[in-house]
């Protein structure tokens, strides 16, 4: 069973994780490379810490210790103004100390979001285009639909 823990952008740390667990639910947006016949299991949620993100040293070997075979850093971390500027480096980090694969995003990426990001010339700079192209292969319907 995968066995997933996520990370929010700490910015939205007060969120209650509506479009994560929908999005999971639906199997769309970060969560559509689960099967919906897969089971699936959160087994940890928390914040980064605030910047400059403190909590990713340590929580990712939390989640492991409760099973986490993946760990997702929330699309929170891509859409924000501005998008987290660490984020290649928290995945980086996660990979080569924990050994767990970092998947980036969690929810589609609203499509109110990609309307405004789209007309940012530095939205898709330093490797970021790589990082969501994944997620904006969504179909604009699903994307609006989280709107
Ligand atoms: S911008 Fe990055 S480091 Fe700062 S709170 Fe958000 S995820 Fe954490």
């Amino acid at each position: 069973m995968t066995k997933i823990g996520i990370i929010i952008c700490a910015r939205y740390r007060d969120c209650g994780g509506g479009k994560c667990f929908r999005a999971l639910r639906e199997r769309v947006g970060a969560f559509s490379r689960y099967p919906a016949s897969e089971p699936v299991e959160i087994v940890g949620y928390t914040s980064c810490g605030g910047c400059p993100g403190g909590n990713i040293e340590l929580v990712p070997e939390e989640f492991r210790k409760n099973g986490a075979t993946v760990i997702h850093l929330a699309t929170g971390f891509i859409v924000g103004y501005p998008p987290c500027p660490d984020i290649r480096r928290f995945k980086a980090f996660i990979e080569t100390a924990f050994g767990l694969p970092v998947v980036v995003g969690t929810h589609p990426i609203p499509q109110k979001y990609i309307d405004v990001h789209e007309r940012l010339p530095f939205w898709k700079e330093g490797g970021m285009a790589e990082l969501i192209e994944p997620l904006l292969r969504e179909s604009d319907e699903i994307k609006t639909a989280y709107n």
